[in-house]
């Protein structure tokens, strides 16, 4: 893939400094000129040195960017937080709490609570609206997450956590920390996230046996238990190509993940997949989200 997003070089010369940071703020909330709360006459703001905040050119009024956001009450620099937001981005598997308290010298609670934060505005900004349509083919699958090897530790194998995504060819990718992989708890979950008309490919029918009779969708199956994993165009490789992504991450970055935090893990992987093809966005509205919404 041609495209690229920012490099740490651009990143660096975007935001040499604290100030830098700061102006951006100002920008995204308010713009270049607003009308200021104090006179209500359109006006410029000027940077008020030693303080976060701007004054009104014409009476003095004062705006303070970080007002709000997460930002207001940590003592983090901005800069720190946007260089963390970068490396969310820049990074394939994640970006460990550890590297972050690392790099930046701050603990590793501050650096978690950072990491946990943006990974909270990615769902944010990436939403989880229904896919596919009609003339489009879905896979949908799921995967374990962590918990014991019976195999190799004798304790029970039913703490593991069940994950269910479902994924248009060629678009964006849904998960969901789910309860059990029965039908009961799967098949809502796909009426909730493929549009009507979608073609829905799975490996085994009998979960998704309803699919076909009472709601309609065209549904294949390849049955990965008898070693079949394509046959003509049904498979489910990009689903499971997603789950080897996020596996990559949770087991070589993360190492483990609590079961209560798993949905935000998942949606930084669903970011990342679902921006892929303009990794220049990825930072931007990451960028953008943190000064104008609350999450979390
Ligand atoms: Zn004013």
């Amino acid at each position: 893939m041609a495209r690229k997003g920012p490099t740490v070089r651009e990143f660096q010369k975007r935001f040499p400094d604290e100030e830098s940071c700061l102006n951006h703020l100002m920008r995204t909330r308010y713009g270049e000129r607003l009308t200021c709360m104090g006179c209500h006459k359109e006006a410029t703001f000027y940077r008020v040195k030693a303080r976060r905040c701007f004054t009104c050119e014409h009476c003095g009024y004062q705006v303070y960017p970080t007002a709000g956001t997460p930002f207001e009450k940590t003592r983090t620099s901005l800069r720190d937080w946007f260089y963390v937001m970068f490396l969310f981005c820049a990074s394939r598997n994640g970006v460990a709490a550890k590297e972050v308290q690392r790099q930046l010298g701050v603990t590793y609670k501050t650096a978690w609570r950072m990491c946990n934060l943006i990974r909270k505005y990615m769902g944010y900004v990436d939403g989880d609206y229904p896919i596919g349509g009609p003339g489009k083919t879905l896979e949908a699958d799921e995967m374990f997450v962590g918990g014991h090897d019976p195999h190799k530790d004798g304790k029970p194998a039913d703490d593991k956590a069940v994950v269910f995504g479902i994924i248009e060819r060629g678009g964006d990718v849904v998960t969901r920390h789910v309860q059990s992989r029965d039908a009961g708890t799967i098949v809502p979950h796909i009426l909730k996230l493929a549009k009507p008309g979608s073609k829905i490919h799975t490996d085994e029918a009998s979960n998704f046996r309803s699919l076909t009779e009472r709601h309609g969708f065209d549904h294949e199956t390849v049955d990965h238990s008898a070693k079949e994993y394509v046959r003509g165009d049904v498979h489910t490789n990009n689903i499971e190509a997603f789950w080897a992504n996020v596996k990559r991450g949770i087991n070589g970055t993360y190492v483990w993940v609590s079961k209560k935090h798993l949905q935000s893990y998942l949606h930084e992987f669903e970011y990342r997949h679902n921006l892929r093809q303009q990794p220049a966005l990825m930072f931007e509205l990451l960028l953008q989200a943190f000064p104008k919404v609350r999450v979390g």
